[in-house]
Parts: structure tokens; sequence; C-alpha cells
């Protein structure tokens, strides 16, 4: 018998975690990509973001580790304290900081059946139990959740709008979450598509946040800011969470870069208006026209949208996804999502926008 080979073992939970899978970049046909796999805009960045990222020098010198023109921007625009602020290298960062400072072995961590992925891995790599509450009309459920909080559960987590399904809670709905939590469980409102959302029910949670001690909101430049590649998020919280938060996190977590484009993205407030204007146009747009050729679309308030194959077509959404894939067309499979027959489509440029509707109606006539 051979020995057993002695080496490091990572920490129960670590080997759990399925790996993120993230959106296909490469399509497999020729010609003009539109890539619509991972919510980022048609419309690149702000050009003032652009300048301040190109303008950047003295690259032999360490960041702000504060990054404090970037807090001052986002609490200036956001009418915020900085102090209540802490950047992150995505939204995820601050997910998981959260996850690593308030659970630990033992503790159970709840978020909603189709809910973002990224919950799970930041759980399990914690080294806590992730509970699923079942989700209604592909939408969270309030007493889903404040049914399975035990004395353990520790962290909420509720993307809203969720993606993959774009769906919302109305705020009185948030609240009512809230008011059923224990005051010592952290409410995670991970709001990354906020700007999107044009409804009067929603908002992100700046006034829970300011008024609760056990709710930490997050926000990304990574959607409507067009600035995904330089991963930036933001957290906004009471200050004994973002104290927390800040123990833990590298001293230099945000690079200069960042910190510079952010500041200037968030101040060009026109920048984001023009995308919303885009995101109205095209959101209905592409989800009727799917909707008269027989596909079925979650009502999204996002700039994406969930798209499912009813029986009655006959088709798989594996196979749309690769028929578009071979036409340039790159969208998302959701099966990790618990979803087997749809697609999640980003809301594109018109041209992207059109081609999909083009290509999936003529995919339906196919035998
Ligand atoms: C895209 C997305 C984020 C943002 O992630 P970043 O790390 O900021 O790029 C966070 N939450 C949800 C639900 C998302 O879809």
């Amino acid at each position: 018998m051979d020995q057993p080979v002695l080496r490091p073992v990572p920490r129960p939970g670590v080997m759990e975690i399925a790996p993120y899978v993230p959106g296909k970049s490469k399509a497999l046909g020729h010609g003009k990509l539109h890539k619509l796999s991972s919510n980022e805009t048609p419309l690149g960045a702000s050009p003032a973001a652009l300048e301040a990222y190109r303008s950047l020098d003295k690259l032999e010198l360490y960041p702000d580790g504060g990054a404090m023109e970037l807090r001052q921007a986002i609490a200036e625009v956001h009418g915020l304290n900085p102090d209540r602020l802490i950047c992150g290298c995505g939204s995820d960062e601050i997910l998981s900081l959260a996850a690593y400072a308030y659970l630990g072995d033992g503790d159970e961590a709840i978020y909603s059946q189709h809910g973002f992925l990224v919950y799970k891995i930041a759980i399990l790599a914690a080294g806590a139990t992730p509970v699923v509450a079942p989700e209604t009309n592909n939408t969270a459920d309030v007493d889903a959740i404040l049914a399975r909080v035990t004395d353990k559960t520790k962290m909420v987590f509720l993307a809203n709008p969720n993606n993959p399904t774009g769906t919302y809670l109305p705020f009185d709905e948030v609240r009512r979450l809230h008011a059923g939590l224990p005051k010592t469980t952290l409410l995670v409102l991970d709001a990354a598509y906020a700007e999107y959302v044009q409804r009067n029910d929603y908002e992100a949670g700046l006034e829970l946040v300011s008024t609760a001690e056990n709710v930490i909101m997050t926000r990304t430049f990574s959607k409507i800011y067009g600035l995904a590649a330089l991963r930036i998020g933001w957290g906004y919280a009471s200050e004994h969470i973002i104290d927390a938060l800040n123990r833990i996190r590298g001293p230099f977590n945000m690079n200069s870069a960042a910190i510079a484009a952010g500041a200037a993205g968030v101040r060009d407030q026109a920048f984001v208006r023009s995308a919303i204007e885009h995101n109205s146009t095209w959101l209905p747009w592409v989800s009727d026209e799917l909707t008269k050729i027989g596909l079925e679309v979650t009502p999204s308030v996002c700039n994406f949208i969930l798209i499912h194959f009813p029986q009655e077509t006959g088709k798989r959404a594996a196979d749309a996804d690769r028929y578009l894939l071979e036409r340039g067309c790159i969208l998302r499979q959701v099966s990790a999502y618990g979803f087997d027959n749809a697609l999640r489509m980003s809301i594109g440029s018109e041209e992207a926008n059109r081609q999909v509707v083009a290509l999936l109606t003529e995919f339906l006539k196919t035998n």
C-alpha cells in the first residue's frame, strides 16, 4: 500500500464551492461579435472616467489605501457620509469581506433560490452553511426567507433587483424583511442594478442603511458606469460595519486607476442618464418582440432579461445559445441558477438587440 499523500487541506466548505463560471467572451462564428453575456453596458464608459484613467501616471506610488478621492465623490453625488463608505475590487469584494467578517463555522446565511451565485461562494468560503429560500414567480419571497431564520442566521443576502431574474422587491417588502430579522443578523442589499430601475416603489436602501445598525448596501461601477474592467464597487453601512470590513480588507485593495476613473465616472451623472434612456427604450422593445415570437420573458427592471423557451416551441435554450453563438451573439446559459431552459441576455446596442430578435425568430422556425 502506498503511503497517503500528506499535503495541506483547505478548510471545510472550500472544496464544496463550484467555481464561478463567467459569461463567455468569444463566439464561434466570424465577423462582428455582440457580447451580451455579463450585463455590461453597450455604451462604453463615461468620457470623463476614460480621461481620468488615461491621465494616470506615477505608477511607482502606492494608491491611497482609503480611496478617499473615490469615497468623497460617491458621498457627494449620493449625499452620504464618506466615513460610512468602503470601496472594493468590485462589489464582489465587499460581499466577500462581509461574509468573512460576520460568518464562521456553524453559522448560517440565507439567500434566495435564484439569487446571485457569488453569495453561495462567499458563504462557503467563510466556512458557514448556505440556506436557500424558495422564490415566488421568480421573485424573492420575504416570508420564505423569514421562515428560514434560526438563531444561527448571521447574514441574509438579497439582490434587489436580482440577477439573473431581473425582478425586484418593492421597498416596503424589504422593510418588512428587515423588521423580521434579529438585530444581530446582517442584511446585505446588493443593489448592483439600482440605477436602471424605473419604479416608484423601488429604493436601493440608502435610507434604511442610514437608520439601521444591521444593513449594508453594495453598489458597483461594473454595470451602468461601464467600468467592469477596473473592478470598482462600494458598500454603505453603519460605521461599526465599515470598521470591521476595513480591518480585514487588503490595505491597498483599490488601485489608483480604479480610484481615479471611479471618482470621475460617478460625477458624470449625465452619462448615467443617457444609459437609463437607452435601456428604457430597448428593454421593453426586446421583451415585447421576443414575447411576440412565442418566447417567455420574465418582466425585468434591469439591463438584462431572462428568456424562457416554453414547451410549445419545442426548443431548448442550449440549442438557441449555440445558434446565436455561431452567428456572433453571446448570451448566457443559466442552469447554474436553476433555469434549465432559459437564456439571459444583456440589453445591447440597437444593432445587437435587433440581431438577437431576428436570429431567435429564425431559430424558432428551424427543424
Ligand atoms: C454584476 C453584479 C454585481 C457586481 O459585481 P462587481 O464585482 O461589482 O463587478 C453584484 N451583484 C450582482 C447581483 C451582479 O449581477
